[in-house]
């Protein structure tokens, strides 16, 4: 993907965590950005609104855009197919917008293999694991048979946290929303290999 002046910012972290939340808090402090929308076959939950929160489409709808290649990766968690279009972060990022990605840990595995050297990943974290069964329970969107089954997910997904590069863990809000506008500023300023090379060329040339 050519991708030419844009950064990527991947948050990470299980579903109740704060992810939302958090973003709500600094989206308007980070500068110019484009939230990825992700397509899903999961139900619409109350709160929600079609083309805003995701695209929510059926499962047949989903595989067909999967055999179209149009999704820069894919997965399957809690039982519903999510996905990332290709084409609007492409437009995002040959705009030089920061892309923000709310994607899972597998989701984070293929943006940092396909795009690593612009991406930047976050996993956000709840203090504890009982603080994110209140927090679920609290945000009353999911059954008691979903918030078990995105628990159970939260301890597989938690062993993950070495394959991205900063924790937040979102304890107090402020500080967390402090942390991520820090980092979001970084991300801007991660420089591609390629123009790393194209710089110490020039540096050279100079001698
Ligand atoms: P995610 O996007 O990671 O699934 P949400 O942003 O929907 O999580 O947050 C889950 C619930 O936790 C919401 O009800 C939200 O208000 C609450 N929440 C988020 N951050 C905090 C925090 N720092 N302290 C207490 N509650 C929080
Ligand atoms: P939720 O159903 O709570 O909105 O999201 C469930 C999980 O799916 C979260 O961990 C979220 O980060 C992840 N997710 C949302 N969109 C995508 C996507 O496009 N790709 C991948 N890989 N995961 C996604």
């Amino acid at each position: 993907m050519n991708c030419d002046s844009g950064a990527i910012l991947v948050l990470s972290g299980p579903s109740g965590a704060g992810k939302s939340t958090l973003l709500n808090e600094v989206i308007y402090d980070i500068g110019e950005c484009y939230f990825s929308i992700s397509t899903t076959t999961r139900k619409i939950r109350e709160g929600e609104t079609n083309g805003i929160h995701y695209h929510f489409v059926g499962e047949e709808e989903f595989k067909q855009d999967i055999e179209d290649e149009m999704f820069l990766e894919y997965a399957y968690v809690h039982g519903n197919y999510y996905g990332t279009s290709i084409r609007p972060v492409k437009r995002a990022l040959k705009a030089g917008k920061l892309v923000i990605f709310d994607i899972d840990v597998q989701g984070n595995a293929v943006v940092t293999n396909r795009l690593g050297d612009i991406a930047t990943s976050v996993f956000v974290s709840p203090p504890q694991l009982s603080e994110l069964k209140h927090r679920l329970e609290a945000r009353n969107t999911d059954t008691q048979e979903v918030i078990d089954k995105r628990i159970d997910m939260a301890k597989r997904e938690i062993q993950r946290i070495t394959e991205y590069d900063y924790l937040i863990v979102n304890d107090n809000l402020e500080d967390a929303a402090d942390v991520l506008r820090t980092i979001a500023k970084a991300a801007r300023l991660k420089i591609p290999r390629s123009d790393i090379n194209d710089f110490t060329q020039n540096w050279e040339d100079i001698e």
